[in-house]
């Protein structure tokens, strides 16, 4: 087959660019922090085995410890009671997980409203101009907030009233989910939805119309900023675990060279 040749070819040329969206994963990735009374995911940690020492001489390993929602990670269907009886993270299938990605940028409009909201006109707005959002395809949602991304207390940015970080009206969540062919929306925040969006109706909109569609999330993406706004490809890697919510993933991008 000569289109994966040339894919290699491109690739070995530099004509093709692969971009990690991936966060690294250590003690002080941030983590999503819920109020009580509700229970909260652990964070990322490493726990040795050996290290070229008397418990291993010749080979060091550790075990890991952490939550399936922590750093960059994808939210499947059964994340969420509306989608309970679509698939969990080890049914997704492999087509589903190399797909097309455009970008829709707010960063702008995030900088002076850490609340801000995309809006299903800001979408229609982006389709009269780009085309129409790509069918089995992901809607990133760029809004620069990767740059907090190494600072637990800067990236919930959250005071007396909860967290204040961007995110999809409920009406666009709702239009996204039930009106569009995306295969899930990517967001660079700990969530796919606002960090206000406990007191939304319904709450957590994006999680509760997306999942219930059979739709994916995918969250904590950094280095948006390098893709095009149309013509990218991710390759998004969760884990195969069996019954899981949603796994930590590594998300590369495969770009034309600008
Ligand atoms: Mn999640």
């Amino acid at each position: 087959m000569r289109v994966l040749a040339d894919l290699a070819a491109g690739i070995a040329t530099g004509a093709v660019e692969i971009v990690d969206l991936t966060a690294p994963l250590t003690e002080t990735t941030p983590i999503i922090q819920l109020p009580a009374p509700f229970a909260n995911t652990k964070g990322f940690s490493l726990e040795e085995i050996s290290r070229y020492d008397d418990r291993g001489p010749g080979w060091y390993w550790n075990n890991v410890t952490m939550g399936e929602h922590c750093g960059t990670h994808l939210d499947v269907p059964v994340h969420w009671a509306s989608g309970r009886d679509g698939v969990d993270v080890g049914q997704v299938p492999p087509g589903q997980l190399v797909a097309p990605a455009v970008v829709l940028d707010k960063s702008a409009e995030v900088a002076d409203n850490p609340d801000f909201l995309l809006e299903t006109d800001d979408v229609r707005a982006f389709e009269g101009e780009y085309g129409a959002l790509p069918a089995g395809g992901w809607l990133v949602y760029r809004t620069g907030w990767d740059t907090r991304s190494a600072d637990q207390e800067a990236f919930l940015n959250a005071d007396e009233n909860g967290p204040h970080t961007p995110g999809i009206s409920v009406e666009c969540a709702k239009w996204l989910a039930e009106e569009t062919e995306l295969l899930g929306v990517g967001v660079e925040t700990v969530g796919t939805d606002a960090g206000a969006a406990h007191s939304f109706d319904p709450p957590f909109p994006c999680h509760s119309y997306l999942l219930g569609a059979g739709k994916y999330g995918l969250t904590q993406l950094q280095n948006v900023a390098r893709l095009p706004v149309t013509g990218a490809v991710l390759v998004v890697a969760p884990l195969p675990i069996v019954g899981g919510s949603g796994s930590p993933a590594r998300v590369l991008a495969l770009i034309e060279a600008p």
